[in-house]
């Protein structure tokens, strides 16, 4: 071991020959040699994950819709990552992202179907843009639909692979955000809870993240629309002071590296599940009663 890692060679422990000696190999890096393919990844989740995968031993390929900052995120993580264009609204851009990375690397190991939009038209079911639904519906929904389609068509001739999706706290909680968004993401977990019993017939596996509110492009955007004038930092600080566990706040990292354990033979076993990154925020609901200091 320290002929192939010098002073970094891992430490194993005596009792090593009697465990699988897959679980003793460097833990930094444990995508090594795997092909993903990442919607959304110009800015935000989407481009921490692509750079946190890069960093161990994956190829990425970013799809998005933004050429020019999605050309910017490929130069900027290196030789490793390429960019195509892809509106995951229609398949076809799909079908074409799927396969340009096989043409490029010659298989997919990991799709993470990332890309989103928020929602920024009024609340209340009653005043519903159902245009703006249909909108929103075709990439969070329709989008994620085609990326499964088109990656399992090239997973399921080699047995195996890894699918991602990102849903969100507000599919699982109601009233958190706008309805069609919210409506969007509960359909990204049902999507995947309604995938992974075919899917795992063919040796892949699909799961979901759901973040917390991180202040990315997509949420400040839409926090602006709704807190006119207030200004960024402020916004963030809202944002931030939102989530329930003190001394911290969720990060695009934060979901990258949920997304790293999922996508990587670490989670060999695990399908169809819900990977909620939200500091304990959907388990817990205060009553709003008053500290007993403040009842006199
Ligand atoms: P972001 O704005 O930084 O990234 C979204 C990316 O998706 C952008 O690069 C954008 O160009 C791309 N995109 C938009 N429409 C597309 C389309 N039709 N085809 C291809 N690409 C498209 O925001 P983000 O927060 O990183 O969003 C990533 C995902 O995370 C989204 O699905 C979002 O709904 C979800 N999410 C975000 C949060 C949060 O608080 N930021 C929380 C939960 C879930």
């Amino acid at each position: 071991l320290r002929t192939l890692f010098g002073n970094n060679a891992p430490v194993i422990p005596r009792t090593c020959g009697a465990i699988d000696r897959r679980f003793c190999s460097r833990p930094e890096r444990t995508l090594e040699g795997k092909i993903a393919l990442i919607t959304g990844a110009a800015s935000g989740i989407g481009k921490a994950t692509a750079a946190k995968f890069i960093a161990n031993g994956a190829k990425v390929v970013i799809a998005d819709v933004n050429h020019e900052l999605g050309q910017e995120a490929a130069e900027e993580l290196g030789p490793d990552a390429r960019f195509t264009p892809c509106d995951v609204s229609k398949e076809l851009d799909v079908s074409n992202a799927v396969d340009f990375t096989v043409s490029q690397h010659g298989r997919l190991d990991i799709m993470f179907n990332n890309a989103g939009i928020a929602c920024t038209t009024p609340a209340s079911i009653v005043d519903l843009d159902l245009d703006r639904f249909d909108r929103v519906m075709a990439i969070n929904v329709r989008g994620v639909v085609a990326g499964i389609k088109h990656a399992s068509r090239v997973m399921i001739p080699n047995r195996a692979g890894s699918i991602l999706c990102t849903a969100s706290v507000v599919g699982i909680l109601g009233g958190m955000a706008q309805l069609t968004y919210s409506l969007s993401k509960s359909s990204v977990i049902g999507i995947v809870r309604s995938a992974s019993p075919e899917l795992g017939r063919h040796g892949i596996r699909i799961n979901c993240i759901s973040p917390f509110a991180i202040p990315t492009r997509l949420v400040m955007d839409e926090m602006n629309h709704h807190y006119t004038g207030v200004g960024n930092q402020r916004i963030v600080d809202i944002i931030h002071g939102a989530g329930a566990l003190e001394g911290t706040s969720c990060e695009p990292i934060d979901i990258a590296n949920a997304a790293l354990y999922l996508a990587s033979d670490g989670a060999k076993y695990v399908s169809g599940h819900n990977l909620v990154v939200d500091g304990g925020f959907t388990v817990f609901k205060s009553l709003g009663f008053p500290a007993p200091d403040q009842v006199n």
